[in-house]
């Protein structure tokens, strides 16, 4: 894996040339690779199946009641919490998941380590909405044996599970998969930008905290925070940034506009935040939570007896209404996105091209959101290289008007679309 020129970890070397069958069936993304489905019926064969969030034996809101947990964590703190637990239980030896790098050494802010103890999974708590890969690691768990989890986003838990049907010693080193929800996954160009919006050089960027908690204010309410070289901080909310609104997709991979999977469905058990009332506006943070294993379940209901799990369990379409927005962007976006011209792979995707029924403003907050991703990784490549951040900044800002006139009926522009709306009904 390596950087390429927009900041993003991509596969390189010479297998690229004439990826072999066995390659061509592990990229999560490939027409070669089992889907989410299959992965999920061969591991979760007893669970009922939901169409948006896969199998499951039970789904939960809540966070940890014990301990630091919840304060260290960008939500209730449950992800850090069952990897810990199924240490201190022996299930496993070590957790694959991502933690602050050193920039000047790693030539990263972030990248996956492998935490053997309870403090180190405490230290690598948080989210890190930068590009990452499995490399270094997975070659860690192949010198070392042991059991081993993974915490990862969708596409790297289906992945895993990939890796482990054509190799049988990550197959069985490998046992946990704890999977993070997705909207979808930044570039390192972000934090560039955040460093352009407050008045730094990104080269003296030292540390990065894409959301700061404060339990006073609402847990949606995100702080992006940068330490520099000389020790001072900048930071700010996300949306008086350029670039703040998630649902626009500044910096998006490209890979995620072909993705089908919200809530990691091939995952043990996943985990996201309550993104609706009372727990968005919770600053100390909640998870949702949907259990896929048998033993994780058990893990979850004991801990919830004695007290050190504040959950409960709640349907599948309270967990799907939490994440509204991800869902239309892989269901109904999807399909439409399905249906434009392109070159190149097709991809082989469980949601089916269509447009039909879709109104023209949607289809238009679809198209103009793939060029808010597509435009931001040039824009900002362009500005670094001309050394002229405002070009990316002002280009960001005016894309993000149209965006919100299309999309929130902001502005004048806004209400001149509703009226064309309404006409046209
Ligand atoms: C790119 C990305 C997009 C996300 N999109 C959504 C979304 O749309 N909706 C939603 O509800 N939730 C989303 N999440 C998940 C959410 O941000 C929280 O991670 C989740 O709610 C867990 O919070 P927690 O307090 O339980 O975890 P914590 O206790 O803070 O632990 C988080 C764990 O995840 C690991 N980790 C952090 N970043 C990564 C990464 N990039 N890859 C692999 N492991 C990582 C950390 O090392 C840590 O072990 C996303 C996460 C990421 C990384």
């Amino acid at each position: 894996m390596a950087w390429d020129g927009f900041g993003q970890r991509k596969p390189a070397g010479a297998e690229l040339a004439a990826p072999s069958e066995a390659f061509a069936r592990t990229c999560p993304f490939s027409p070669a690779a089992a889907d989410e489905d299959a992965i999920a019926a061969v591991r979760f064969p007893g669970q009922s199946a939901d169409p948006r969030l896969g199998r499951a034996v039970a789904n939960y809101v809540g966070h940890v009641e014990e301990a630091d947990w919840r304060a260290s964590g960008s939500s209730g703190g449950m992800v850090s919490w069952v990897a810990a637990e199924l240490l201190r239980r022996g299930e496993i030896d070590g957790v694959l998941h991502v933690a602050p790098a050193d920039r000047e050494a790693d030539g990263a802010f972030f990248r996956y380590r492998i935490s053997r103890s309870q403090e180190a999974i405490l230290g690598g708590a948080k989210s890190r909405y930068y590009p990452v890969d499995l490399a270094a690691v997975l070659q860690e768990v192949r010198a070392v044996p042991g059991r081993y989890a993974v915490i990862g986003i969708p596409c790297f838990i289906k992945a895993v599970n990939l890796l482990r049907a054509e190799d049988p010693v990550i197959a069985e080193r490998i046992t946990h998969l704890l999977g993070l929800f997705c909207g979808h996954m930044k570039s390192a160009r972000f934090v560039d930008s955040f460093a352009w919006q407050l008045g730094a050089d990104p080269g003296e960027v030292r540390a990065v905290e894409y959301r700061r908690k404060d339990p006073g204010r609402p847990a949606n309410w995100y702080t992006a925070h940068l330490t520099l070289a000389d020790g001072s901080a900048r930071w700010q909310d996300w949306w008086h940034l350029a670039d703040g609104d998630w649902g626009a997709g500044y910096f998006q991979n490209s890979a995620c506009n072909f993705c089908d999977d919200v809530v990691a469905e091939t995952a043990d058990i996943s985990f996201g935040d309550a993104w609706v009332e009372p727990y968005s506006s919770d600053g100390r943070g909640t998870n949702v939570v949907v259990v896929r294993s048998p033993e994780l379940h058990s893990v979850v209901e004991d801990a919830i007896a004695r007290g050190r799990l504040a959950l409960h369990q709640v349907d599948a379409d309270f967990i799907v209404n939490t994440q509204a927005a991800g869902f239309r962007q892989r269901r109904e976006g999807l399909a439409y996105r399905l249906t434009w011209a392109r070159r190149g792979i097709r991809p082989r995707k469980r949601v089916a091209p269509g447009k039909a029924g879709l109104p023209w403003r949607r289809r238009l907050v679809y198209r103009f959101r793939a060029g808010i991703s597509w435009g931001s990784h040039r824009m900002a490549a362009a500005a670094e290289r001309l050394h002229r951040p405002q070009l990316y900044v002002r280009w960001a800002k005016a894309s993000l008007g149209l965006y919100g006139a299309l999309t929130y009926s902001r502005g004048r522009l806004g209400k001149l679309l509703d009226r064309l709306d309404r006409s046209k009904s």
